[in-house]
């Protein structure tokens, strides 16, 4: 194995440096064509191929959904039917890094809720401009979210405008909905971006006025006793089947303005969907805790 370490880095060394093919070539040709055979008879005595195997833990076993429909072992935000999974925060959400925090701390000592109140209409819950984000009433940390979301057709909207709303994981970490098919804004800013820190790496959108899917790997990020973050959250996510987020780290809370960094907060926190004044209709909603 160490001779062909060894030959492989020759290899690229060569390959990197020289100018010439043949140098490379003539390497090549030094090195015996012969295969390795292997004695399988004297193999199977100490059967080394043992040692890789791995038999625990057995992976769960789960149902898969039909396309779309929920797994077996998911936990249903929204059917279609009701918002029983959900209610109103009155703290919302933050704009600036010591909002965000002030927010938090309210959160945390005197939280306050109402009755979520979007309209429920066709299988879709849609935001009711006005009335503020809604929370899941319960807490998640890492999770896999499946969402699927419609950005009505509006004329004379542009930019942020545009059928605007957002998913925080943990009410602060926000991953951008919008209408982003021939609508212009800022790149960290359209759909699928995590919010004013990375845009997606293309653009699946579809047309206003269509169904689209977010299927989305949430890490929360970890902090020490000292309320230091040992690891920043992450987040992988298709769009409508396309991978748009490979493991993106996130800089701390999504914040309209200026530099995220990160607060201490617990480890489960409530998904949030936010209200921009804007008609967003939201369906088949499931998380699955990992
Ligand atoms: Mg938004």
């Amino acid at each position: 194995m160490k001779q062909y370490l060894l030959l492989t880095a020759s290899i690229l060394f060569i390959a990197s440096c020289s100018t010439s093919q043949k140098v490379v070539d003539q390497v090549m040709e030094e090195q015996p064509i012969e295969v390795i055979q292997l004695d399988w008879d004297e193999l199977s005595k100490t059967e080394p191929y043992k040692l890789t195997e791995q038999w625990e833990p057995v992976p769960e076993k789960v149902t898969p959904g039909y396309f779309t429909a929920p797994p077996s072992d998911a936990v249903v935000l929204f059917d279609g039917s009701d918002l029983s999974a959900w209610q109103h925060p009155e703290h919302g959400y933050g704009a600036r890094m010591d909002q965000v925090e002030s927010i938090l701390n309210a959160r945390l000592k005197a939280p306050k809720y109402t009755a979520a109140d979007w309209t429920v209409k066709d299988g879709a819950m849609i935001v009711k401009p006005g009335t503020g984000a809604l929370e899941t009433k319960q807490n998640f940390g890492d999770i896999q979210l499946h969402v699927e979301w419609l950005a009505p057709v509006d004329p004379g909207k542009e930019d942020q405008g545009y059928s605007n709303s957002g998913i925080f994981f943990m009410g602060l970490y926000e991953i951008q909905v919008l209408n982003s098919y021939e609508n212009a804004t800022y790149s960290n800013g359209q759909a699928g971006a995590l919010y004013k820190q990375h845009m997606p790496l293309v653009n699946s959108s579809r047309p206003p006025g269509e169904w689209q899917s977010y299927d989305i790997v949430f890490n929360a990020p970890r902090f020490d006793a000292a309320g230091e973050v040992t690891k920043p959250a992450s987040l992988t996510a298709f769009h409508n089947g396309v991978l748009i987020q490979n493991h993106t780290e996130l800089e701390g809370p999504c914040v309209y303005i200026g530099k995220a960094h990160y607060i201490p907060h617990p480890e489960k926190m409530p998904l949030l969907l936010q209200d921009h004044g804007n008609l967003v209709r939201f369906r088949n909603i499931w998380v699955r805790e990992l």
